[in-house]
C-alpha cells in the first residue's frame, strides 16, 4: 500500500515546511497529531533549518479537532503537549491560514509564532454552541494576543470572523495576496533576513485592562442574555478571565479542568447529540446498494406560491436550472415577482451581489405549459393543498415526464399513498416537505410511500445536499413527524389560554424553557386562519373533544388573523412584529371558556412546559413504534432544525431521556388522571421502555421495531 502521508516534512533552504494533507477539511485527527510529532522529531536531525512554516493542502487550513473523538476519552493533554512543543521551537514558526479555521484549527495557529493568511480566510471558536469551550490552549493564548475582552467577544459570538477583522484585532500578522504557500515562504524568509527570532504566544502578558470589572460585568450580562439556560458561555468567561491572573501553564490546567466539566453537562451532551444526529439522518439503512441516487440536472416546480417560489430559490442557489409552472400568466408573474423581491431584499441588505441575484434569476424560468417540464429530472408539486387537484397534476406529470423522473409533492397534510395511487408510476412518487420560508429553513422531511422506489428515496435524500437542507426520512401519516408532534403541543398551549392563562404567560414559559418562539406567537405569525382551515379540513381525524382548537376558532371568528391584520392572540402595531398583550383577545378567550364550561386553573411555568412538551414527546414514541421515523435522533433533528426546539436540549427524544422516561410516563399518567384519556394515553413504547428501565439507544441497538 502506498498511502499519501497526512503530514509531510520538506524544506525550502533554511525553512522546514510542514504540510498537513488530510482531506476534505484537514481536521486534526490522531494521524495528523502523530504526523506532526514525527515531523517535530525529524526536524532536530535536519541541519541548517532556521524557521518552520506550517501549512495545509486543499481547501482549508485545519478546520478543527476531530469530531469523531468528541465522545471519546479526553485528548486535551495530548493537544497541550503537541501545541506546546510547536510553541517551544527555538526559531520562528509561521503558519499560513486559508479557508475556515475553527476551534482546534485556530488553536494550533495560535501556538505558532506568526500567522499569515489568504484573503477571505475565516477564523472562529464555535465551541459554546456545542456546550463546551476551546480546550487546546485557545482560552489562554488568544487573550495574550488580543486581550480578554476581544477573546470573549469572539468565543461568545461563536461565528467565524473575516481575516481582515482578525488582522485588525491582532491575531493574524499579515494578509497575503497571490499564491499563499509562496507568499508565506517569502514572509518567513523575510523574518529570517530581519533577524526575527521565535515569538512564543505563551511568553506574552495579558493586558489586564481588558479584563476590568466593568468589562467582565458586561460580558457576563451578554452571556446570560444571549445564552439563557446555558453554562458554557459562563465557563468560557471563567477560563479566559483566568488568563489575566494565572501563569500560562496553570491557566492551561484550569482550561483542561473546565472543558472536561463542560463536556459532562446536559447542554453539551444535547448539542453534540444534535450535531451527530444531523449527519446520521442522511443515512438510510436497508436500501439495496444497487439503487443509487440519480443526478438532478434540472427541475420543475408546480405552483409559484409561497412554497414553490422558495423552493425555486433553493434550486437556483444550488446552480440547478428550474422551471416553475402555474395556472396562468398572472399567477406566474405574481409568484416570480415575489421570488425577485426576496432576492432583491438580500441584495439591499448586502447579503448578495446584484450579479449573483441576476445569475440566480437566470436559472428560474416560468411557464404555464406542462410540455416545458418534459425533460426535467424531478418535479416538486407545491400547488394549493387539495387532493383532487394534486391527483390531476400528478396525472399530467405522469403523461409528460419520462419514467424514473421523480414526482415529489410538498403537501403538508394529504395522504401521499392515496395521491400515488392515482397514477401508474407509483414508485416515482415521494414527499418532499419543505418548511416556510423554504429558501431559509434547513429542514426537509422526505416522505416515502408504500411504493416509493429505493432510487427515488436515495435521490431525494442526496438532493438535500446541494439544496443545503437537512433531510429526515419519514413514512406516510397525518402531519409526518414534525406537524404530527406539534398537534398535542399546540393543543395544550391553546387550551391553557381557555383555562385562564394569558397568551403571554404560555409563550413566555415556553421561551424561557428554550423554544425559539412561543407557539401562540407562531400561530399569529403564520396566520390564525391557516391553522383553522387545516383543522376544519381534517376534523374527522381528531378525537371528540368540545374544547379542541376552540381558542383558534374563536379568535378567527372574531376576525383576528394574527400579524397580517394586526391582531390575533396578541395585538401588533402597524409595521411592527413585536407582540403586545391584548385585553380584547383575552376577553374573547375567557368568553369562549365560559361558553364551553372549561375549568379555570393555575398555571406555573413548569406546568405550562410539561403540558406542552409531554404530549409532544409521547407522540415521538408513537412515531417510533409505528416505524414512521427510522431512528429517535431523526425526530430530534426535525424539531431542532424545523421547529425551534433548543439544540442544547438535544431535541424531544433526547430530552425525554434527560428527564427520564419514567418521569415522562409518570407525568402522562398524572395528566391522564386530571384530564382523562382522550389526549393523555401514554405511547406503548414509552410504557415498555420506562417499565423495563431501557433507553431508546438500547431499544434501537436491539433492532428497534423488530424486537
Ligand atoms: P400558495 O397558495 O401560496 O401557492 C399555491 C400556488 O399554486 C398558487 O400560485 C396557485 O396559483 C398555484 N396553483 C393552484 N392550482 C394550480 C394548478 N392546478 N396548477 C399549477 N399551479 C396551481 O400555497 P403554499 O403555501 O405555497 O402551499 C403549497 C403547498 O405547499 C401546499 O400543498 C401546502 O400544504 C404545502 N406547504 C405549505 C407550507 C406553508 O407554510 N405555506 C409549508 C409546507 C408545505
Amino acid at each position: 500500500m502506498n498511502e499519501r502521508p497526512v503530514v509531510r516534512l520538506t524544506r525550502e533552504g533554511q525553512v522546514a515546511v510542514v504540510t498537513i494533507d488530510n482531506p476534505p477539511v484537514n481536521p486534526i485527527t490522531a494521524d495528523v497529531r502523530a504526523g506532526l510529532r514525527d515531523a517535530l522529531t525529524a526536524l532536530h536531525s535536519m541541519a541548517g533549518i532556521n524557521a518552520l512554516l506550517l501549512r495545509c493542502d486543499g481547501n482549508t487550513f485545519c478546520s478543527g479537532a476531530d469530531i469523531g473523538e468528541f465522545n471519546g476519552p479526553p485528548k486535551e493533554a495530548e493537544y497541550r503537549k503537541l501545541f506546546g512543543d510547536i510553541e517551544r521551537l527555538a526559531f520562528p514558526v509561521v503558519c499560513a491560514l486559508h479557508g475556515t479555521v475553527l476551534g482546534g484549527g485556530l488553536e494550533i495557529a495560535l501556538a505558532c509564532h506568526y500567522r499569515v493568511a489568504a484573503p477571505g480566510t475565516r477564523c472562529g471558536f464555535p465551541e459554546v454552541t456545542l456546550g463546551i469551550i476551546p480546550g487546546a490552549g485557545g482560552t489562554q493564548r488568544l487573550p495574550r494576543l488580543i486581550g480578554v475582552e476581544q477573546t470573549l467577544e469572539l468565543i461568545l459570538g461563536a461565528r467565524p470572523v473575516d481575516v481582515s477583522q482578525a488582522a485588525e484585532l491582532g491575531f493574524v500578522d499579515a494578509v497575503l495576496d497571490g499564491d499563499l504557500e509562496a507568499a508565506a515562504l517569502a514572509y518567513t524568509e523575510g523574518l529570517l533576513s530581519a533577524n526575527k527570532g521565535p515569538r512564543p504566544t505563551n511568553a506574552r502578558d495579558v493586558d489586564r485592562d481588558t479584563a476590568s470589572d466593568e468589562i467582565m460585568d458586561r460580558l457576563q450580562k451578554l452571556a446570560r442574555e444571549r445564552y439563557p439556560n446555558r453554562q458554557a458561555p459562563v465557563t468560557a468567561i471563567e477560563a479566559v478571565s483566568a488568563s489575566a491572573r494565572l501563569p500560562f501553564d496553570q491557566g492551561l490546567l484550569l482550561e483542561d479542568k473546565l472543558v472536561n466539566l463542560a463536556k459532562q453537562t446536559a447542554e453539551s451532551r444535547g448539542a453534540i447529540h444534535v450535531f451527530f444526529a444531523e449527519r446520521e439522518c442522511r443515512r438510510v439503512p436497508g436500501l439495496p446498494d444497487d439503487a443509487q441516487a440519480i443526478e438532478i440536472r434540472n427541475a420543475g416546480i408546480i405552483g409559484a406560491g409561497t412554497m414553490g417560489g422558495g423552493i425555486a430559490i433553493c434550486f437556483a442557489n444550488a446552480g440547478i436550472p428550474v422551471t416553475v409552472l402555474d395556472i396562468d400568466e398572472e399567477a406566474l408573474e405574481r409568484g416570480l415577482g415575489v421570488v425577485d423581491g426576496t432576492l432583491e431584499s438580500r441584495v439591499k441588505r448586502g447579503r448578495m451581489s446584484a450579479e449573483a441575484k441576476a445569475q440566480r434569476m437566470s436559472l428560474i424560468t416560468g411557464t404555464t405549459n406542462y410540455a416545458d417540464l418534459a425533460d426535467v429530472d424531478i418535479v416538486i408539486e407545491a400547488a394549493t393543498e387539495n387532493m383532487n387537484l394534486k391527483k390531476q397534476i400528478f396525472g399530467k406529470l405522469e403523461e409528460i415526464t419520462e419514467p424514473g423522473t421523480l414526482l415529489a409533492t410538498n403537501t403538508s397534510t394529504l395522504d401521499i399513498d392515496e395521491l400515488a395511487s392515482a397514477i401508474a408510476r407509483r414508485q416515482d412518487v415521494i414527499g418532499m416537505h419543505f418548511f416556510s420560508p423554504a429558501n431559509v429553513m434547513p429542514l426537509l422531511e422526505v416522505i416515502r410511500t408504500k411504493s416509493t422506489s429505493a432510487t427515488a428515496i436515495r435521490t431525494a435524500m442526496a438532493l438535500a445536499k446541494p439544496l443545503r437542507k437537512t433531510p429526515v426520512l419519514a413514512g406516510v401519516c397525518y402531519g409526518f413527524i414534525g406537524n404530527r408532534m406539534m398537534e398535542g403541543y399546540a393543543r395544550e398551549a391553546e387550551l391553557m389560554t381557555l383555562e385562564g392563562a394569558t397568551p403571554h404567560q404560555v409563550d413566555s414559559a415556553l421561551e424561557a424553557w428554550g423554544m425559539a418562539m412561543g407557539i401562540l406567537a407562531v400561530f399569529d405569525m403564520a396566520g390564525v386562519d391557516v391553522g383553522v382551515h387545516v383543522h376544519r379540513d381534517n376534523a374527522h381525524l381528531y378525537p371528540p373533544d368540545p374544547t379542541y382548537y376552540q381558542a383558534d376558532f374563536a379568535l378567527f371568528e372574531a376576525g383576528r388573523l394574527g400579524q397580517k391584520n394586526g391582531k390575533g392572540y396578541y395585538r401588533y402595531e402597524p409595521g411592527d412584529r413585536r407582540r403586545h398583550d391584548d385585553a380584547e383577545s383575552i376577553k374573547i378567550l375567557r368568553g369562549t371558556a365560559a361558553r364551553l364550561g372549561v375549568q379555570q386553573r393555575d398555571h406555573t411555568e413548569q406546568k405550562i412546559v410539561e403540558r406542552c412538551l409531554y404530549p409532544l414527546m409521547n407522540e415521538g414514541f408513537r412515531i417510533l413504534e409505528e416505524g414512521i421515523a427510522i431512528r429517535a435522533s431523526d425526530i430530534d433533528v426535525v424539531w431542532t432544525s424545523g421547529y425551534g426546539f433548543p439544540r442544547y436540549r438535544g431535541g424531544p427524544m433526547f430530552y425525554a431521556e434527560t428527564i427520564g422516561l419514567k418521569t415522562l410516563l409518570d407525568g402522562m399518567l398524572r395528566y391522564r388522571e386530571a384530564f382523562g384519556p382522550t389526549h393523555w394515553e401514554p405511547a406503548k413504547l414509552l410504557v415498555e421502555l420506562a417499565e423495563k428501565d431501557r433507553s431508546l439507544a438500547e431499544w434501537e441497538a436491539a433492532g428497534g421495531l423488530a424486537t
